[in-house]
């Protein structure tokens, strides 16, 4: 009898979505990982014959996923849910929670605020990230790492007022200088989350500084992270400026690349995505903020389009103060249906486009394709498992169909991150769950008595 090989665990009998080259979908199917790896992905009773597990979860009536990737959120922004009237547009919106919020953020709000939109995104199957702008970068980084998940943070950075934006400019000198200081003081990250260079990007950024901050991200392997043509009024401002639009604008002075990762980018045009596909630079998308701040999406995005001429698009829940939820489920239903709809086609969108923005395309995106996005020998073990056996589920007939347009965030029911069990059977392990929702709920008291903000609501309310 042949000897069979150790390993540390094996998920036994579910449907697995591989997202490999070929797109399998296992039923019956299997995951052997060892250590921090996925050592094979195939039918159950191959793998039950050949590996000997220390550890077999029993994945019956499950759906194994490659852990989902977040590919755009922020994390003081959590401490602003709620407070901002809703009817404010784009640029509104951003002067009221910078003007009357983020400039008394403090280190707690930014850790707990963190771990909040953090632990609200891992209960959905989330296990990598890409953060958008924090001020006290150690103190953050040093918290958030604790929850065990993987990521990119950065420090929030511009040095230019656009359209009457001064609150918390910084020069371009201190953002160069703070952003290089985190990346060397900080290169090899803290746990799983690593740090990258975040600019605001749209018209808050001078040429200076997109181009030096694009060099430093090569310089240092890492990712440069921005906004970009949330609205017409950031193209109507470049054209005035520069008499490009931003994309376009972006490309000519040579900072697009593929390490470059763009925002909204709901106003660009033809011409600004052959720039895109050309330079190779990714594209997430936000369709909650979209459509909550009225960027224009139905009338102006051009996502399938990008798609289709070979531009990687990710997606990501954004800011809790704007979209205003961090369920990666409920952003994968809103990515494969709303192009249905305002494309006039109902193959404009699908299931299967919408995971693979939720999954190889973050790892694309975030310059970590070869370790995640998928599950295949030799990447890394982050694996999300949800729980099909439940209302939201049934009937089942085709597990994708279900994942994306019926199931769930909290259907999600096991998180593993780098092998180990982050998430299990809904209880997270790695935080005190209930300390995070007390903690921002406390620290939102604080921030109320600062900042003074009414409940804006049409209603009366006593
Ligand atoms: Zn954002």
């Amino acid at each position: 009898m042949v000897e069979k090989i150790p390993i540390d665990l094996l998920i036994d009998n579910g449907t697995v979505v591989t997202i490999d080259k070929e797109r399998r979908v296992i039923r019956n199917g299997a995951v052997a990982i060892k250590k921090n790896k996925i050592k094979e992905v195939g039918k159950a009773r191959l793998l039950k014959a050949k590996y000997s597990a220390k550890r077999v979860y029993d994945a019956k009536n499950k759906l194994i996923m490659p852990g989902l990737i977040n590919s755009h959120l922020h994390f003081y922004h959590h401490m602003h849910r709620g407070l901002s009237p809703e009817t404010l547009n784009g640029l509104g919106w951003s002067d009221f929670v910078h003007r009357r919020v983020a400039t008394v953020v403090d280190p707690q709000d930014e850790i707990w605020g963190g771990l909040g939109t953090l632990l609200e995104t891992l209960k959905t199957g989330v296990t990598t990230f890409l953060e958008a702008g924090s001020y006290n970068l150690a103190e953050t980084i040093e918290g958030v790492a604790k929850i065990g998940m993987r990521g990119l943070m950065g420090r929030r950075s511009f040095d230019h007022v656009s359209q009457g934006h001064d609150m918390l400019v910084d020069s371009t000198q201190k953002c160069l200088a703070a952003n290089e200081a985190f990346m060397k003081d900080y290169q090899d990250g803290v746990g799983l989350v690593k740090p990258c260079i975040v600019l605001v990007g749209m018209g808050r950024c001078s040429d200076t500084l997109y181009r030096k901050s694009k060099e430093m991200a090569d310089d240092y392997g890492t990712v440069l992270h921005m906004h970009q043509a949330n609205m017409l009024e950031n193209i109507q401002e470049a054209m005035a400026l520069h008499g490009e639009r931003p994309v376009e604008h972006l490309y000519n002075i040579g900072v697009l690349g593929s390490n470059v990762v763009m925002v909204h980018m709901v106003h660009v045009n033809q011409k600004e995505i052959g720039m895109l596909a050309k330079s190779k630079a990714n594209v997430v998308h936000c369709p909650n903020t979209a459509m909550k701040l009225s960027y224009g999406m139905a009338a102006f995005g051009r996502f399938t389009e990008m798609s289709q001429a070979g531009v990687n698009v990710a997606i990501g829940t954004d800011a809790s103060d704007c979209s205003n939820f961090n369920d990666m489920v409920r952003l994968i239903y809103l990515a494969a249906v709303t192009p249905k709809d305002y494309r006039y086609d109902p193959a404009a969108g699908s299931a299967e486009k919408a995971l693979e923005m939720a999954t190889i395309n973050g790892a694309i995106a975030l310059n970590m394709q070869k370790e995640i996005g998928s599950l295949e020998a030799g990447k890394k073990a982050d694996v999300a498992i949800f729980d099909m056996h439940r209302p939201d589920w049934v009937p089942l007939y085709n597990e994708l169909q279900n994942l994306v347009y019926s199931a769930q965030g909290n259907s999600c029911e096991s998180v593993i991150i780098d092998g180990n069990f982050v998430m299990e059977k809904r209880k997270v392990l790695t935080i005190d769950e209930e300390e995070v929702v007390d903690r921002v709920q406390f620290q939102a008291k604080k921030m109320l008595k600062k900042t003074k903000i009414p409940i804006y609501s049409e209603w009366k309310w006593s």
